[in-house]
């Protein structure tokens, strides 16, 4: 019988933490991990994202179950991590503002999902406490999350980069995997970078935008037989703004400061400022997708110290839904228009351009597709993992590690 290996694809977040907790539990044999690119690359979602260690308050238990409970883990695993490895981190929390009573129902809704996730801690703030937390905020009423915080997110990739291949892994950059073809008693895997093909007990494909490409490959009639499962993923584009800070001025923030959620149109990217029931209603029909807002995010230099903040996400959607289209479509002006309302400051600071992320998309707002191929039982796909999969991804780690142990 062939000794236990284990291939992961995909060198961002998800699959660096999946091969973290599998080498550290010494479970799958041993353990190979591929990226298409070098780790970390400027695209990649897992390093082109704000940078948020979101608490786990926008996503239902009932609609969205793992997407609720490993983002409330993940804050925790993440902070910890952080703490223990010297990534930068800044733990200031974060102020949802909201503008009127249009905004209210929004903000009750974000207040009972986090009650719901056990995050126990978002309460209702007002003016004066928005503008004690974050002088330039402006908000008439808001919410407080203590729990939510900022990473460095290339810090955090090339950390954990390091840290896997410490424990055994072997990583194999710019290659790519090709073909799958499951065997009797294994799974042959073909890379682009070399002739001959090399059989695996194990693969687990957290291929991000491109996770949907190995599904689809391995199940092409899919879409007739489950029509109400689609598990083609959209790239939704997050273009982002910054400004720096600049001495003797008081233009500068400590925490994230967010907009009431409103959600934005999946084919334009257009926010929909609605009542909440129309976006109730929008939400179940399909054509309105979640979203935390355009938001401003504390920004680190390398010694940790707070020193600039992002503005962003401003979403677009790549022409023909290529994947591979980073070119971003807003001026600055957009990024000042899209945050002067909660940051009215804005306008005396000297903004520029900063990165955009592609992010995996799936149909409907659906959640995170976390499971083992219907068909081989040896390949697990993890499709969609949209935000807040940064949060998430060490308790994404673990809750693979811990559906793999318990075969
Ligand atoms: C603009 C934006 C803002 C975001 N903000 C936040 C936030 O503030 N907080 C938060 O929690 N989350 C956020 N997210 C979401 C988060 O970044 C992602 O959920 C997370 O990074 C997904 O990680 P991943 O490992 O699945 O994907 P990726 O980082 O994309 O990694 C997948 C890797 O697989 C490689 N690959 C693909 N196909 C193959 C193949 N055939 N062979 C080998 N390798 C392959 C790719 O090159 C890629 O490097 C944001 C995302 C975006 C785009």
């Amino acid at each position: 019988m062939m000794e236990e290996r284990t291939i992961i694809i995909g060198g961002g977040v998800v699959g660096l933490s999946i091969a973290l907790q599998l080498s550290e539990k010494h479970i799958g044999g041993e353990i190979y991990l591929v990226g298409k690119y070098r780790i970390p690359h400027d695209h990649q979602q897992s390093v082109a994202n704000s940078g948020v260690n979101h608490a786990g308050i926008y996503y239902s238990r009932s609609s969205q179950p793992l997407m609720a409970e490993l983002s409330v883990r993940g804050n925790f695993l993440l902070h910890r991590f952080c703490l223990d490895y010297g990534v930068r981190y800044s733990d200031g929390g974060k102020i949802i503002v909201g503008m009127g009573e249009q905004d209210r129902p929004y903000l009750e809704e974000v207040i009972r999902t986090a009650t719901e996730n056990n995050v126990e801690d978002v309460c209702w703030i007002g003016t004066k406490e928005i503008k004690e937390k974050e002088p330039n905020a402006h908000g008439e009423f808001g919410l407080w999350v203590p729990s939510s915080g900022v990473i460095d997110p290339m810090h955090y990739v090339t950390l954990l980069r390091e840290l896997v291949r410490s424990k055994g892994v072997e990583i194999v950059e710019n290659s790519e995997v090709v073909e799958i073809t499951p065997k009797e008693s294994s799974v042959e895997v073909s890379l682009r970078s070399q002739r001959t093909n090399t059989e695996f007990t194990r693969v687990i494909n957290a291929a991000g935008l491109y996770a949907d490409q190995i599904w689809y490959n391995l199940h092409p009639d899919w879409d007739n037989e489950n029509p109400d499962l689609p598990l083609h993923i959209t790239p939704h584009r997050g273009e982002s703004a910054i400004f720096y800070f600049r001495e003797g001025t008081d233009l500068t923030i400590q925490r994230n400061i967010y907009p009431t959620p409103y959600g934005y149109d999946p084919l334009t990217g257009k926010i929909q400022k609605i009542p909440f029931d129309d976006y109730r209603r929008r939400l179940e029909e399909g054509t309105l997708r979640k979203f935390v807002g355009v938001h401003l995010t504390p920004v680190m230099d390398l010694d940790g110290r707070i020193s600039g903040a992002s503005i962003g996400p401003l979403k677009s959607i790549p022409d023909d839904g290529n994947k591979d289209d980073f070119c971003g479509v807003h001026p600055v002006k957009d990024f000042k228009d899209a945050v002067r309302e909660i940051f009215p400051s804005i306008d005396s600071a000297n903004v520029q351009l900063y990165h955009a992320g592609n992010m995996a998309v799936l149909p409907r707002n659906r959640d995170w597709f976390i499971q083992h191929d219907p068909i081989h039982q040896r390949i697990i796909h993890l499709i969609g993992i949209s935000s807040p999969g940064l949060t998430a991804s060490l308790a994404i780690g673990e809750y693979v590690s811990n559906v793999i142990s318990q075969l």
